[in-house]
């Protein structure tokens, strides 16, 4: 898919691909999202989401002012 930013909104500067991390006790991984709020498990932390409601998180990040645009699609999950 090509619908990414490749020229900030706000500065005109050039928006570069990434990602956000989830640094977890076992490893990091790609951050997801998730439809709705986010609900607490009763022993802490939050409610482990079923696998296929997630959707792999893209950050693209403007080089000049730091501006960041994130999607959610299935294209952005590591290879
Ligand atoms: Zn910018």
């Amino acid at each position: 898919m090509d619908q990414v930013p490749s020229v900030c909104p706000k500065c005109q500067g050039e928006m570069i691909q990434g990602h956000a991390l989830d640094c977890t006790y076992g490893g990091v991984l790609v951050s997801s999202w998730q439809e709705g709020p986010p609900k607490k498990a009763f022993w802490g932390g939050l409610k482990i989401p079923r696998r296929h409601s997630l959707l792999p998180l893209g950050a693209y990040r403007c080089q000049t002012c730091g501006y960041l645009e994130f999607y959610a699609r299935e294209e952005f999950a590591p290879t």
